[in-house]
Formats: C-alpha cells, structure tokens, sequence
C-alpha cells in the first residue's frame, strides 16, 4: 500500500511557510489506518513491549490501536491541566518559547518497557520530552514509531540512539 496517498499537504498552515502533513485521510481509511497501525505492531511485535506512551492528541490515534493489538495499556502524554491526578512534568524548547507536558505520575511501573507513538516526527521536541517523562517514571524506552518524519527539521537528532521506526519521509 503506498501510505502517501492518504497524506493531505496544506501549504501555510498553520501559519504561513509551513507545509502541514495531515493524517486524518489516513484514519478516515479502514483499511489504511489498519494498515499503518499493523507496521507499527510488527515493528513492536518482538521488543516485549509492557506500555504504549503517546503524546496529545494525535499520538493517541496511532498509539491506542497498536496498544490494543498488542494488548498492553496506553498512557497519554497531555498539555498541562489536562491530567487529574499527580502529574510529573518536562519542558522542552520550541521555535518561540517553551511547551511543557505532563504524564500521570503512577502512569508507567519502574522497569516497564515503552513503546513511544506518534503522528509525526518534526524538530524533535516532543519525542525529547516524552523519553524524559518515561524515564522520570524509571520507564525503559525500548523504541519510538511515527508515521512520518520531516526529514530536514532533523528530529533524529534529538532521538539518539533510541530504537525507532518511521513509515513515510517527507
Ligand atoms: P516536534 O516536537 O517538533 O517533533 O513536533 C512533533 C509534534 O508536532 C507532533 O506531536 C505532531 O503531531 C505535531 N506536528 C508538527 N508538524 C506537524 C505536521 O506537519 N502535521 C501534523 N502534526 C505536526
């Protein structure tokens, strides 16, 4: 299946001189959207895999059925405020400013092993943030999954050496 074919391109969105990549054509297929989570699980399939981690809010629709197909739970990533409970918190740098996410403080057990998911990989920030959140938790990153990497924002930079998997580069 080539998976670009249900990646909309929107020029100046959401500010001029971006070029957005918009997934929702691919969630909006039955059979893409199944198709793109399946790579993800197969990607997983043999890292022994306790949680699936995503950030807010499209790293829930990707995330959420690759956890459920490998029938381990899900733990969201959330802006500040929107998590009930103890939250633990990191703040990474953006292109104006700083952002900051949170994670239920109980959300991952000390040596659980995490797969972390996304939509999109772009500078790096929010994967960044996220390895911290896991790791504060005593979590073990065992890999990262996107659906797209923006290759020329050099988001892997920011990876390192952490284990992860891409399905489509623009
Ligand atoms: P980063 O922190 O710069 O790597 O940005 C990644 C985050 O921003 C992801 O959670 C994405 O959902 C979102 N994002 C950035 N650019 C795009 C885009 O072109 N399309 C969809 N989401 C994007």
């Amino acid at each position: 299946m080539e998976l670009k074919d249900y990646i909309a391109t929107i020029n100046d969105y959401p500010k001029k001189g971006i070029v957005f990549r918009d997934i929702s054509p691919l969630m909006a297929d039955g059979n893409a959207y199944n198709y793109a989570a399946t790579e993800i699980v197969q990607y997983a399939r043999d890292k022994q895999i306790d949680m699936v981690v995503g950030p807010e809010a499209r790293g829930f629709i990707i995330g959420c059925p690759v956890a459920f197909a490998l029938g381990v739970g899900f733990a969201p990533v959330r802006k500040p405020g929107k998590l009930p409970r103890e939250v633990i918190e990191a703040t990474y740098e953006k292109e104006y400013g700083t952002d900051t996410l949170t994670m239920h403080a109980d959300s991952i057990k000390k040596g659980q092993r995490v797969l972390i998911v996304d939509d999109l990989l772009a500078t790096g920030g929010t994967i960044k943030a996220t390895i911290e959140l896991v790791e504060k938790l005593g979590g073990i990153v065992v890999g990262a999954a996107f659906l797209i990497e923006l290759d020329a924002l050099h988001g892997r930079d920011k990876i390192g050496n952490y284990d992860y998997k891409v399905l489509m580069h623009y």
